[in-house]
């Protein structure tokens, strides 16, 4: 999964590759950004997730499945963008802000810190699972507690397990181990479950599970491994053990906002407080998913924040200058900051060689040798990403004239051209031969290949 390359300087650094952040990704790459991601691992909550019955389209599906899944579609965005997905294994563990509009990110990776600069931010961190604030809770974590139904239940072969919480996660959990356990033990601080209503359904009726309502667990039994459980009734105010062999806390989640909660406003939960695009209080930074202030934690709201905070971020970056000579990117290695200003001046000397309608019938079109023609419009994203390989290919082919067109400022040219063929993307790159149109090349992820076939 490590595609740590020496770049040090991003458009967009996506932080967490749940449901949240890797819809984002797909998006960001798409625009062709220079892109970060940072996280432990690909999927997220998804990898905890016994099954799931509320994507749309697809009929239930196991959580194993869909993150394997997700793990594939990641592993095609590798392939697909080298150049522009950059993969770090680890966490953020600060931000801060640096000048000239761009942030400063530390991660902590297993090969140690690694500081990079980036002009936007996508917090996409999710959130993870409460453990129960009693004694013996955090002692046996690990030795009988548990969080996650699908990857610990086989552990607990016809052994007596209880279940602590009352939505979705202590349903599904209680159903996993129902597949194992003997006897699981569903402990409800109400009076019933607040999850859907039917898995509520599905697992009242089954006679090896026990419901305790209106109870709260004072403590976790054990030394070397959970033994029981104490138990208080809320009405009556009886206490008693439950001897179980296993405890799952399924009450929660805490957000994993902290590394960011100096540079956005969070709520008194830590969740991050954001707007309809999924905007934050910083200029440059969107937060998607679970680590949000949005009330409804589910897979599909987390991809359509990332991907409305990905065309958010898109539009963000564009809009900026290319470089930013910022004296604190100099940090992360020497003659950062040169290269920097270098590549700014570059891109300032850069103009496109474009025609006008008059000069490209009496000159263009009149010409001997052959012409490369780009059809660009103004603000594309792959028009941009093309620009290098165009200029690249103008000083290895002097004898070939380079000239670029923009779609709304060439209606004649555009009528020329969509005589020959229609033109329906940007950027098309056609080889004009003698005043003949000769050749034409779309594929917009390849413009390096597309101009290479054209000119060689
Ligand atoms: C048991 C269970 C069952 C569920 N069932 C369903 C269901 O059936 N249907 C449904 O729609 N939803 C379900 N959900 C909820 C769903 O899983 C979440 O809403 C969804 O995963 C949220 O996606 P996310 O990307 O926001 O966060 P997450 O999935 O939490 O992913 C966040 C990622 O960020 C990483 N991360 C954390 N901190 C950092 C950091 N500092 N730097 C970098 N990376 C970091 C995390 O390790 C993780 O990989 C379930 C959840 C659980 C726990």
């Amino acid at each position: 999964m490590e595609n740590m390359t020496k770049k040090k300087m991003y458009d967009v650094a996506v932080a967490g590759v749940g449901p949240a952040g890797l819809s984002a990704l797909v998006y960001l790459l798409e625009a062709h950004l220079n892109v970060i991601a940072v996280g432990p691992e690909v999927g997220g909550q998804i990898n905890d997730t016994p099954e799931i019955t509320n994507w749309p389209f697809v009929p239930t599906v196991s959580g194993k499945t869909f993150q394997e899944n997700m793990l594939a579609f990641f592993e095609n965005l590798q392939r697909k963008f080298p150049e522009y997905l950059s993969m770090v294994k680890g966490s953020i563990v600060s931000v801060a802000e640096a000048a000239g509009k761009i942030y400063k990110l530390t991660a902590q990776t297993v090969e140690g810190d690694m500081v990079f600069f980036s002009k936007a931010i996508i917090i996409a961190t999710g959130a993870t699972r409460k453990n129960l604030p009693v004694p013996g809770a955090q002692e046996l974590q690990g030795k009988g507690v548990a969080f996650c139904g699908t990857c610990d239940a086989p552990f607990f072969k016809d052994d007596r397990v209880a279940v602590v919480g009352g939505g979705n996660t202590a349903l599904e959990n209680t159903l996993t181990l129902t597949r194992h356990a003997r006897e699981v033990i569903a402990v409800i601080v109400t009076d019933d479950f607040t999850g859907n209503p039917d898995l509520i359904e599905r697992i009242t009726k089954l006679p090896e599970v026990k419901i305790v309502r209106n109870a709260e667990v004072l403590e976790v039994i054990g030394s070397a491994a959970v033994r029981g459980i104490k138990l208080r009734d809320l009405n009556t105010g009886r206490e008693w053990v439950e001897d179980v062999d296993g405890v799952f806390p399924s009450i929660g989640a805490t957000v994993n906002s902290e590394p960011f909660t100096g540079l956005v406003e969070t709520n008194k939960l830590g969740e991050v407080t954001v707007g309809v695009l999924a905007e934050t209080s910083a200029q440059g930074v969107w937060a998607v998913g679970d680590v949000t202030n949005v009330p409804f934690k589910q897979i599909g709201i987390a991809t359509g924040q990332g991907i409305t905070a990905a065309l958010s971020a898109i539009g963000y970056v564009e809009s900026l200058p290319s470089t930013s000579p910022c004296e604190e990117c100099a940090e992360g290695s020497p003659g950062f900051k040169e290269k920097i200003l270098a590549k700014q001046e570059k891109e300032k000397e850069f103009t496109y060689p474009d025609v006008t309608d008059e000069q490209f019938f009496k000159e263009v079109l009149t010409r001997d040798g052959d012409t490369l023609l780009m059809v660009r419009i103004e603000g594309c994203g792959d028009c941009k990403a093309a620009r290098p390989h165009f200029l690249e290919a103008q000083k290895r082919f002097p004898s070939m004239n380079f000239i670029t067109i923009e779609w709304e400022k060439n209606p004649g040219v555009m009528t020329w051209l969509n005589e020959h063929e229609k033109v329906r993307a940007a950027p098309t790159f056609v080889k004009i031969s003698s005043g003949k149109e000769i050749d034409r090349k779309v594929d917009m992820e390849r413009p390096r290949e597309m101009i290479e076939a054209l000119t060689l």
